[in-house]
């Protein structure tokens, strides 16, 4: 498995913004977007290009497109925060939903609601911001695979090791690309340091 963190002032800079508690909603949102556009980038940087002939003002020359479709599954609620970033760098991208949520209790993952696109041809980016237990990522994946999906990449804000560990255990075809690898998980298996919840830090909820 292969596992890229962003080294990057401007990400570490934004990721400073999203830990800091007094980071209210609208700021956090647009932060994460800006955060997310250096992620997808990351994970696009070694996408297939083929050439292209076009013409500029001036005269005919070569260009390259991307030779793959891509999708984005976001892992909800949290992977809608990292959600624009994609459709603004790749706007025609296929977006599919994993809902999936924690039992507090054992951290375990339950399946709520899944649609995908078709994922066979493409790469398929999955947004899971905090990379905790590794539970829901995993289960998200073996739902792509199970979908068709063959080239995958885990675009994330947070990782713990824990949840390294456990995708490269699981799915270790899988490249995860992070802002940060942080400590650990706590008692209650949040990423510490971290920066708390991140679906309530995106949408005000408690
Ligand atoms: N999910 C979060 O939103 N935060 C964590 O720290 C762990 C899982």
């Amino acid at each position: 498995m292969t596992m890229t963190i962003l080294e990057h002032p401007l990400a570490a800079d934004l990721l400073t913004v999203l830990r800091d508690k007094e980071t209210a909603p609208p700021e956090f949102r647009q932060i994460a977007e800006r955060l997310g556009y250096l992620l997808v980038a990351e994970a696009l940087s070694d996408m297939p290009t083929e050439e292209i002939d076009i013409e500029t003002p001036l005269e005919k020359t070569v260009g390259t497109q991307l030779r793959r479709p891509v999708v984005a599954v976001a892992v909800l609620r949290a992977g809608l925060g990292l959600l624009h970033s994609v459709l603004t760098l790749v706007p025609d991208a296929a977006i599919g939903f994993a809902g999936v949520q924690r039992n507090e209790e054992t951290a375990e993952p339950m399946e709520y609601y899944t649609k995908f696109p078709t994922l066979d041809s493409a790469r398929v980016l999955i947004l899971e911001p905090m990379l905790a237990t590794g539970g829901s990522l995993s289960w998200a994946i073996d739902k792509a695979k199970e979908n068709g999906a063959k080239d995958i990449v885990a675009v994330c804000v947070v990782a713990a090791p824990e949840g390294v560990e456990a995708i490269e255990e699981t799915h270790p075809d899988v490249r995860i690309v992070a802002a940060t690898l942080d400590r650990e998980l706590n008692p209650s298996f949040y990423i510490a340091p971290g920066l708390g919840d991140m679906g309530d830090r995106l949408f005000g909820t408690l």
